[in-house]
């Protein structure tokens, strides 16, 4: 029996749900792992996370589609990344067909939670690693945790689409050689001074440069970035420190293969954005955000939409949604079902 809940008004945040995954390491290996009804976690006061954040995270959803299944979408994809950002982190890797079938086991566990098709809501699913026992010499820890906790969230975009307005700030997300590419938690407990700054001054989200010449355009605290041309090719940044999105890299298959369009990644300079007709975030949660201006200290760059949204964005967003939403068949790969 699907939980009682006002899907259609979630917003995103947290709301518990019945079980979680959890697995330890220790002594150099992993235990087997199990969902567990508590949504605590106990951990030294000294643990290698609260000390020296050594953690990474992963996002990805769970959906009702159109005939009824519950499916997620492309989990091998966070397993790889995850292995990624383990990698840099000096963190135990989770080997890859664990973490696509623990991930399907905390969804069927928690099914009466997936939203049902048609309410723009979905199960939002978030794989976790954190370093667990006493750390106080900086060095990785030796213990580790790894958990997935899921919670339903509602739709990014409530209602009408409203393209947001990005700042360039004064900071730096990533260094040339630093940590951008992987989703260490790290990365955004940096990028909260920068966020809160842009919403005192009326901004929605931080548009970062690279950091060593801060002339071209890398991506914002949490979503990549793609822009349109005027002849309708999809470009976006190509950068050793950008977070590789595995929403950005559906989308610019959408785009070749499912509505023929012309794609490019490569280096974008600042100088170029006001070129472009149509621009958008990328990501897990709001798949595609509109961009309608960009502000960099009093230069200001404006895409306008006859919809609230680009049309190039729009078809991108309707054409993986309905990839997802099984609306529209899924390339080879994409699609697990999970019941
Ligand atoms: C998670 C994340 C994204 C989006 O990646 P998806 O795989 O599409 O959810 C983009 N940028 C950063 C910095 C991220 O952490």
């Amino acid at each position: 029996m699907k939980k009682d809940i006002d899907w259609k008004n979630l917003g995103f945040g947290y709301i518990q749900t019945d079980y979680r995954f959890i697995s330890n390491y220790k002594n150099g290996k992993w235990e087997n792992g199990e969902l567990s009804k508590d949504a605590t976690v106990t951990i030294s006061e000294c643990a290698g996370v609260l000390q020296y954040a050594q953690t990474c995270f992963e996002g990805l959803k769970a959906y009702t589609t159109v005939d009824n299944k519950v499916v997620c979408f492309r989990p091998d994809l966070n397993a790889d990344r995850m292995i990624q950002s383990c990698e840099r982190l000096e963190m135990p890797i989770f080997p890859k067909d664990n973490f696509i079938d623990a991930v399907k086991d905390t969804i069927k566990a928690n099914i009466d939670y997936v939203p049902p098709y048609g309410t723009g809501a979905t199960l939002y699913i978030r794989p976790y690693m954190f370093g667990s026992n006493p750390v106080i010499g900086v060095k990785p820890a030796t213990e580790y945790q790894f958990r997935i906790l899921t919670t339903p969230v509602g739709p990014y975009f409530k209602g009408t689409t409203k393209a947001i307005t990005l700042r360039v700030p004064d900071f730096d997300r990533a260094a040339p050689l630093g940590t951008g590419h992987v989703k260490a938690g790290l990365n955004y407990a940096m990028s909260l001074h920068a966020i809160v700054d842009a919403h005192n001054q009326g901004y929605d989200e931080n548009l970062y440069l690279d950091s060593a010449t801060r002339t071209k355009i890398e991506e914002t605290g949490g979503a990549n970035i793609i822009f349109i041309t005027q002849d309708n090719k999809v470009v976006t940044p190509k950068s050793k420190s950008i977070l590789p999105s595995i929403t950005r890299r559906s989308l610019m298959f959408v785009a070749e293969k499912y509505l023929n369009l012309e794609v490019e990644e490569r280096e974008i300079l600042y100088t170029e954005i006001k070129d472009f007709k149509e621009c958008a975030l990328c990501g897990t949660a709001a798949v595609l955000s509109p961009v309608g201006k960009i502000v960099n200290h009093g230069d200001e760059v404006s895409y306008n939409y006859a919809n609230g949204i680009g049309e190039i964005t729009a078809q991108l967003y309707n054409t993986l949604t309905g990839i997802q939403m099984g609306r529209i068949e899924a390339p080879d790969g994409w699609i697990y079902e999970i019941l």
